[in-house]
């Protein structure tokens, strides 16, 4: 019985109580990806086992422990999504959305599946917001993705969030690094863990990036990136780095952090808060100029990004950014009696026709427990329907904070007439309509 009633490890609801919260960040997130020119795309939760293969790569820790992988009934093997850009790829070459003439700007919002050991963000279903733009080698390109990343956490209020910067080079000049790389991590072959040892030959930056702490302080010492740079290749970073510098975004170069595939190129970077814990990274990206060619398109440049929401919303909570208030129930029509129920009913339905917060008794409930109901959802105004007052076409309109009533009619004027009493309410009470979604609420 336990399994109907528990959810799987690593996934979790997201309630009532918190889908607000949800919804808030995606109305930013959606309206800074607008005003970025980026369009939505949204792709299948499933792909072809081998498109995340190729494209995340075979030596990646989510190719090689976190899939989600299973044949189906035809005997295809199929992956959930552990990410976004793939499929965002995969759909651009299949659409030729390149037609449309260079750059093609996407964004996502999606969950994603990845098989890990679960702790706190860390998630075997979580939510990624990704954007993706294809067709520009422009250093200006990059610097615009890092840029909308840091307005996106400005707009939502958040603080003390570090960019930190790399670059990784082109296969031309990281042919020689690679070389230097390898040497030195030979020379403490013996030290290093099982996983590291499979790099060593295939990708030996990733050995970078490992967490086991006797790799990080080999790690810590080996050659690095930035000082094997070609002159295209520094120069792109130069200028990344001064276009970020003139757009008002503060950043550290680290040259620890690597996307490490060979497609993967020059830019890499990540944005990390000390309101996670040990998952610091909210939002990962990067050029990746080789991806789009390896996977049967035109040699194409290209650049991403995926930030997580769950520990964007970690940190929120961390930071306690406020946030606006959900919309309460503006009127509740409370009535005595079928026929009362039946207008009552009716009525509610017109207002919300005009988009009307407005409730009326769906439980058949007294007329106190009605009342109570309607305090306890804090419903601004109340009218009471009953026999007489049907009989006369009329009711009384009664703020609930003041107490005040007025007369109202029950027919069409209703809407009209209550909303002439809410206006005039709140010109005397000089009150501000909050506007939920409104952006300067954030
Ligand atoms: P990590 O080093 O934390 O495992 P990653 O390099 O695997 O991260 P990416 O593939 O770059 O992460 O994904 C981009 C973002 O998605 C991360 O920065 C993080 O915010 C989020 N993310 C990744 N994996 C998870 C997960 N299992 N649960 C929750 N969020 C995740
Ligand atoms: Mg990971």
């Amino acid at each position: 019985m336990a399994l109907l009633t528990k959810a799987p490890k690593g996934t979790q609801d997201i309630l009532p109580a918190d889908s607000s919260t949800w919804q808030l960040i995606e109305d930013v997130l959606r309206s800074e990806a607008a005003v970025n020119g980026f369009s939505e795309i949204r792709t299948p939760v499933f792909e072809h086992t081998e498109l995340f293969q190729r494209s995340v790569g075979e030596t990646t820790d989510v190719v090689q422990k976190e899939m989600y992988t299973f044949l189906d009934k035809g005997n295809r093997s199929i992956t959930l999504r552990p990410e976004g850009t793939a499929g965002a790829v995969r759909a651009m070459l299949e659409h030729a959305l390149y037609n449309a003439g260079f750059p093609v700007k996407l964004y996502y919002l999606t969950s994603c599946y990845r098989y890990e050991n679960t702790q706190k963000g860390r998630l075997r279903e979580f939510h990624q917001f990704g954007a993706e733009v294809f067709g520009t080698a422009s250093p200006v390109a990059d610097a615009e993705l890092i840029t909308m990343v840091n307005s996106i956490f400005e707009r939502l209020g958040l603080r003390n969030i570090q960019l930190e910067l790399n670059s990784i080079g082109c296969p031309k000049c990281r042919a020689q690094y690679y070389a230097v790389l390898k040497d030195y991590f030979y020379q403490h072959k013996d030290q290093l863990c099982e996983t590291c040892l499979g790099r060593l030959e295939r990708n030996p930056m990733r050995i970078l990036d490992c967490k086991s702490p006797v790799c990080s302080e080999i790690a810590a010492n080996a050659p690095m990136m930035k000082d094997y740079l070609c002159d295209d290749c520094k120069e792109h970073f130069d200028s990344v780095q001064t276009l970020l510098t003139e757009a008002g975004v503060e950043f550290t170069i680290n040259p620890m952090i690597v996307r490490g595939l060979d497609y993967y190129t020059r830019t890499v970077f990540e944005f990390v808060s000390n309101d996670l814990g040990a998952q610091s990274t909210v939002c990962g990206g990067g050029r990746y100029d080789g991806l789009v060619e390896e996977m049967g398109g035109a040699p194409t440049p290209a650049l991403g990004y995926a930030i997580g929401l769950e520990r964007l919303l970690m940190i929120l909570e961390a930071q306690k950014v406020e946030l606006p208030e959900v919309p309460k129930c503006e009127i509740y029509l409370a009535s005595l009696g079928k026929e009362a129920q039946k207008k009552a009913f009716a009525l509610t339905t017109t207002l919300r026709e005009c988009s009307v917060f407005a409730e009326c008794d769906i439980c058949d409930r007294s007329l106190k427990a009605q009342m109570k109901y309607a305090n306890k959802i804090g419903a601004r105004y109340s009218v009471v329907i009953g026999e007489q007052e049907i009989a006369n076409n009329k009711a009384k309109l009664k703020n609930m904070e003041t107490g005040e009533t007025s007369n109202i009619s029950l027919d069409d004027k209703f809407v009209e007439e209550y909303i002439i009493r809410v206006t005039t309410d709140e010109d005397n009470e000089g009150m501000v309509h909050v506007d939920w979604g409104d952006e300067e609420e954030v």
